[in-house]
């Protein structure tokens, strides 16, 4: 059994007061050695986080246990390692960055769909499976004839409606990684005259653990150090292609040229002629880093401080007590 866990969620909640929910949620990570991405607005709570598995447990359980997070869904990973660094906890106007505060998927958002009912609905002429994330997640990997949208950032995803109004009378079913980004592009769709909207509920992620991955082709792109997973043990099927070769190739890196830091797949035999570089030009760059055979380009973790940002209220600090004795998490 891995001795790590990877976790993946969201909840749409009202926080009174982000500020202070995330001081208090920081100390209770670190004191349980998580490390990775939470984001905490007054709308809610979304994380990647990465830890033991007891330590994971305990975090689940206790946010469970808070009644504004009774419904939250945790997809769960094994894992022989972090998958993060270190430990980053934000506030911010939304927990997914569409610029939209104003859409509140507590009030209206697409109807779930659990992932076996998604792949029975998927089958029916009139529905349309739209993939909302962003053109690096769905080159590498999507459901077989999802539709896809050409954007960088899942901010664009309003300026595409117009593209999507021929849709109005169809069925559809969006997804996206781990279901967050649906909250609100479903809700979107409602809200601009689409009314069969529906979503994946728990995205992909929760597909690949509930059914297998079933019809989705390639891999999944994710946020954390593996870069990009394989979900379907049903029906798999690689549809990208290296970068520099164009053979089949879902192996994604970031360009060794750190100016460069091109996200694309790049077959092993490239990636050694190359040195881990996108390209000629990009591998004879000064600033080249050394391939580590991995493409994954961790940041430097100089000065990095776990607390940084937690000292702010100098009194509140010190009531904590022994803080300082605190073992960091990062080694
Ligand atoms: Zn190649
Ligand atoms: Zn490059």
């Amino acid at each position: 059994m891995q001795p790590y866990s990877i976790l993946l969620y969201y909840c749409y909640t009202k926080i009174e007061d982000p500020d202070g929910f995330r001081e208090a949620h920081h100390f209770f990570c670190l004191d349980l050695n998580l490390r990775g991405r939470i984001i905490i607005a007054s709308e809610g709570l979304n994380g990647t986080v990465s830890g033991l598995r007891a330590d994971c447990q305990q975090y689940m359980d206790h946010l469970r246990s808070d009644n504004r997070f009774d419904h939250i869904e945790f997809k769960v990973e094994p894992s022989p390692v972090h998958a993060f660094i270190k430990l980053n906890i934000r506030v911010k106007p939304e927990i997914v960055n569409l610029g939209l505060p104003h859409i509140d998927p507590n009030r209206k958002t697409g109807a779930y769909l659990e992932p076996g009912e998604f792949l029975e609905m998927k089958k029916q002429e009139d529905v349309v499976v739209l993939d909302v994330r962003s053109n690096y997640e769905h080159r590498l990997g999507k459901f077989k004839d999802a539709r896809i949208l050409d954007i960088d950032n899942f901010r664009e995803f309003p300026e595409k409606l117009s593209e999507l109004q021929g849709l109005k009378d169809k069925k559809i079913i969006t997804y996206c990684t781990g279901g967050i980004k649906c909250e609100k592009a479903s809700a979107f769709l409602l809200e601009n005259g689409f009314n069969n909207v529906y979503q994946l509920h728990g995205g992909i992620i929760k597909h690949g653990l509930e059914a297998g991955g079933e019809d989705f082709e390639g891999k999944c792109y994710v946020f954390d150090s593996r870069v990009a997973v394989e979900v379907n043990r049903v029906n798999p099927k690689v549809i990208s292609k290296c970068h520099v070769c164009q053979m089949d190739c879902d192996r994604m890196v970031n360009c060794a040229n750190p100016t460069c830091n091109l996200h694309v797949p790049l077959c092993h035999k490239c990636a050694r002629e190359y040195e881990g570089a996108c390209s000629k030009e990009c591998q004879e760059s000064p600033q080249k880093r050394p391939f580590n055979h991995s493409g994954y380009y961790q940041k430097e973790l100089n000065g990095y401080n776990p607390y940084r940002g937690i000292r702010r209220e100098k009194n509140n600090f010190q009531e904590r007590g022994n803080v300082e004795r605190r073992t960091p998490i990062n080694d």
